[in-house]
């Protein structure tokens, strides 16, 4: 499975957190990430990232062409819903694509949870 790690800076503690608790999951799998968020989770984890460019400089649109090109199987999206961002259209846009091309989206770490225990349970759920 291919897996996309985003958060926004005020999520990016909560991203740790979320691999940290699920790093045998993620290990298993091969993982994508914006540029910052990629960096602090290699530094936090034994993880290894293929990091794209930070979302603000267009890595939210690399991980959207991925998505386009039906490349991505899962996104883990963290957003801060309280922060106004200056990308906001490329967070719509990759939303969109998770949408148009049914790849399943988790934009907090409950959903994110659930998304990694059915991974966990049955892989073929994700298949497209
Ligand atoms: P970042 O990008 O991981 O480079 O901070 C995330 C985002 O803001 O979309």
């Amino acid at each position: 499975m291919h897996i996309a790690l985003i958060a926004h800076d005020k999520k990016k503690s909560t991203m740790i957190t979320f691999v940290k608790e699920n790093e045998h999951v993620l290990q298993e799998h091969t993982l994508y990430a914006t540029g910052t968020t990629g960096l602090k989770i290699m530094e936090a984890t034994n993880l290894q990232v293929h990091r794209f460019k930070s979302g603000p400089l267009g890595g939210d649109q690399e991980i959207g062409a991925y998505i386009a090109n039906e490349k991505m199987d899962l996104v883990v999206f963290f957003r801060d819903p309280l922060t106004s961002q200056p990308h906001e259209p490329d967070v719509n846009a990759l939303l969109r694509l998770c949408d148009v091309y049914e790849v399943p989206v988790a934009t907090n770490k409950t959903s994110a949870a659930v998304f990694l225990h059915a991974l966990k349970q049955d892989k073929g759920i994700f298949q497209r």
